[in-house]
């Protein structure tokens, strides 16, 4: 009996050991409480006349842009932060003509990435786009169900009588007609945390918009949407000739220069395809 009981205790012992092991091999997952940021890439577009962005400099020369989407995934939610090029070009490898201006290309489909990080495009729950243009709604009908966070202005302009005059096409983005929308008149902190705010930030288009991400060990990153398209025009404040409104996409510069001073931010800008060669993209992830 007492072999038994001696027996009985080693069990208990061995069993609660165990148990202790497993509590602290088990990792700690402290990322699982923070948010993390996913780097997709959502295509390339060669600019074939560059100074359509730089009013006067370089004419004819040519310039290679990246085309970046974002996944934020919050303990509260997850959230896509522009829907890139239309997954389909990627079934055209040479690419496309778009405008006589640039040529567009997909290698890697969007919908994909998603479901290689585990987040599938129809499990996001929502869509917030920087502007209407088609670099940036490529592939919002993949998330029909999630609720788009678009500013007044913009969702007025790419619904309106003509959107065109502002270089939308509608046909790009019909589907978002039928998701559940929440218009904007300001900033917007999308998880009540301060964690992820969209930022206001007109002039590009009429109701263009940014995103502010804080993350517990990277720091604070501002998403730029097309804000800026490259580190040189930042550097110099230029407006690209196409923009809705030059004073105010000057204004929105500065501000936002400020802000990033302030919040001792790292401007990320999405379309510049040296300052994206050194980010990690999916499925690495920043938090
Ligand atoms: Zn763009």
């Amino acid at each position: 009996m007492k072999r038994f009981s001696n027996m009985f205790t080693w069990f208990g012992f061995a069993a609660l050991l165990s148990l202790f092991l497993v509590g602290c091999t088990t990792p700690p997952s402290p990322t699982a409480a923070t948010p993390r940021l996913y780097v997709l890439d959502c295509g390339s577009i060669e600019v074939l006349d560059v100074s359509l962005f730089t009013p006067g400099i370089d004419q004819g020369k040519h310039k290679l842009l990246t085309d970046s989407c974002y996944l934020i995934v919050h303990p509260k939610g997850t959230l896509l932060w522009d829907a890139g090029l239309p997954d389909a070009l990627a079934k055209t490898p040479e690419g496309l003509l778009w405008f006589e201006k640039f040529r567009l290309k997909v290698k890697h489909p969007l919908e994909q990435q998603l479901q290689q990080i585990g987040h599938p495009a129809a499990s996001i729950q929502y869509l917030g786009i920087s502007h209407l243009h088609g670099d940036h709604i490529g592939n919002v009908n993949l998330l029909p169900k999630a609720t788009l966070f678009m500013q007044q202005e913009e969702y007025a302009a790419g619904f309106g009588a003509d959107p065109s005059q502002y270089g939308f096409d509608p046909q790009g983005y019909a589907s978002l007609r039928n998701n559940p929308v929440k218009q904007l008149h300001g900033d917007y902190d999308v998880f009540g945390d301060g964690t992820v705010v969209i930022k206001r930030t007109l002039g590009h288009t009429p109701g263009h918009q940014a995103l502010f991400v804080k993350l517990h060990h990277s720091g604070n990153i501002l998403l730029s949407g097309d804000l800026v398209h490259f580190t040189d025009n930042w550097t110099h404040k230029r407006v690209p000739s196409f923009n809705f409104d030059k004073a105010q996409s000057l204004k929105t510069m500065n501000e936002m220069e400020q802000f990033i001073k302030d919040n001792h931010a790292q401007l990320w800008i999405q379309h510049d395809l040296e300052q994206n060669a050194g980010i990690k993209h999916a499925p690495a992830f920043y938090d």
